[in-house]
């Protein structure tokens, strides 16, 4: 068992990150867990004072009502480092102030991010020191793999934590017991029942201020690279004997591992738009091209659609569709698996018989299962039902599930070094292809389902 984080320090303190994302999910967290026992210590190249920095972290903290005696303590005792994360004396410095076993979150833009692990291997460093990263994690095969090596030579890879958050959502989680814990749908989940799986995450939100780092990302790498392609392995994974980071992350690696686009063809098989001026839910949101900061010769998609193959026993000839997009009219964050249609269907039973479908469902969290059925009204004719079941929240931020990972030096919901780079060679023909112009980028209106010419998600 690793030694419990007592020492958390956030390089990139005074970012949009820590405050709107970490710091609430450590509140609720320590409100959670009271007998958990953390030290904070902020740092970057801010002037801050501490009091300062206790206002940030008590607002933040705010957000999530967090209380309770582990987060008064942190907050009597947390303290804020001007420093300079990029040199080595620096860091050194910073560790010496850490208590017993600390973890460094790099809350920092990637370029820096490499130049502090680069700073790093010239320090001594703590014994059980954990990393955690952000997304992105490299920009393509190269830079993931050689960012892993530069990793590799400051700790072992156990701790270092490559954060993927949607591994910490509550849903996610809950494909775990839905799969592994009932005997009806594990038979079913291969090739020979299942026709599709689609992954969808589909939001409102437009650009929100965030040109900086999504025009140069789109929704191909910030979303399907990453995310998507994390929940696809999950869905698709092999049970693993145990719930151990080393089976559950092997298992999640064989499928990451199998996968490419579908039918080897790129152009065919991705689609990619961006949105133009439309209004949703009453509120007007400009083109793309015109949110402040947004270099039109980017030609930045904010929606993309890539069918893949898991190219295995198990999956071999499923098309697997995730997609993704900003500026749609309805929120839409699922899992569906489309199940093969009944071998045959009794004579005399009449009205149309469709796929019997799953959806699961990202926020909120619940299931569907859409059935064919034969009442209500005439019993020889087929009528369609759901069946509802609510997972019921989680107890957690999908942070929260991280950052305790992380505290706890368990990586099973963070990405290993070989899958971070699986996922960018999975998504290397389709950015290629892309990046050459080979696949025309369509317009859809903010507010609407996406371009009407695209195939639709069932
Ligand atoms: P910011 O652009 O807000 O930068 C974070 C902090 O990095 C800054 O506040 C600054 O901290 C420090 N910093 C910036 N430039 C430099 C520099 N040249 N040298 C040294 N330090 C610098 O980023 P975010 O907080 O938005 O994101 C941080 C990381 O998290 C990124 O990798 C991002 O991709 C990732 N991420 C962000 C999400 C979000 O919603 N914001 C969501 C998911 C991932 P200081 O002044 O204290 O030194």
């Amino acid at each position: 068992m690793a030694e419990a984080v007592q020492t958390l320090i956030i390089l990139g303190a005074s970012g949009d990150l820590t405050a709107r994302l970490l710091l609430p999910a450590l509140g609720q967290l320590l409100t959670h867990e009271p007998n958990r026992r953390v030290t904070l210590l902020g740092a970057g190249s801010q002037n801050w004072t501490a009091a300062h920095w206790r206002h940030i972290v008590r607002t933040s903290f705010a957000t999530e009502k967090a209380s309770g005696p582990a987060v008064d303590e942190l907050l009597a005792s947390t303290r804020y480092v001007t420093t300079d994360v990029t040199k080595p004396d620096d860091l050194k410095a910073l560790l010496e102030e850490a208590e017993g076993t600390p973890a460094l979150y790099f809350a920092l833009p990637p370029a820096v991010t490499k130049e502090v692990c680069a700073a790093l291997t010239k320090v001594e460093l703590p014994d059980g020191l954990r990393l955690a990263l952000e997304k992105p994690f490299g920009t393509d095969v190269r830079s993931a793999a050689a960012l892993n090596r530069r990793l590799a030579a400051i700790v072992p890879e156990d701790q270092v934590h490559r954060i993927d958050h949607f591994l910490g959502n509550s849903t996610v989680q809950n494909l775990f017991g839905l799969r592994f814990a009932n005997r009806i749908f594990e038979p079913l989940w291969n090739a020979q029942h299942v026709a599709r799986v689609d992954i969808v995450f589909d939001e409102q939100l437009g650009l929100e201020s965030r040109a900086g780092y999504y025009d140069h990302a789109g929704a191909l790498v910030d979303m399907i690279q990453s995310h998507l392609l994390q929940v696809l392995a999950v869905t698709a994974m092999e049970p693993p004997a145990t719930m151990s980071a080393a089976d559950l992350r092997d298992s999640k690696g064989l499928v990451l591992r199998a996968t490419k686009v579908w039918g080897d063809d790129a152009i065919a098989s991705s689609h990619r738009g961006r949105y133009t001026k439309g209004r949703i839910d009453g509120r007007v949101l400009p083109s793309y091209v015109d949110e402040e900061g947004v270099d039109p010769e980017l030609n930045t998609e904010t929606l993309a659609q890539v069918t893949f193959t898991v190219d295995n026993w198990r999956w071999a000839g499923v098309p697997f569709t995730l997609r993704s997009g900003k500026a749609i009219g309805k929120v839409r964050h699922e899992i569906v698996i489309t199940f093969r249609d009944a071998q045959r269907l009794p004579t005399g039973l009449r009205g149309a018989a469709h796929p019997t479908r799953l959806r699961i469902k990202l926020g909120p969290d619940e299931m569907v299962l859409e059935l064919n059925t034969n009442g209500p009204g005439n019993p020889r004719y087929l009528s369609r039902s759901d069946m509802h079941v609510d997972f019921g929240p989680g107890s957690m931020l999908a942070y929260g599930e991280v950052l305790a990972g992380l505290l706890d030096g368990d990586p099973s919901l963070s990405v290993r070094g070989d899958t971070a780079v699986e996922c960018w060679r999975i998504v290397a023909p389709v950015l290629g292809a892309w990046r050459a112009g080979d696949v025309q980028l369509d317009d859809y209106a903010a507010g609407s389902e996406g371009p009407a010419s695209w195939p639709a998600i069932p």
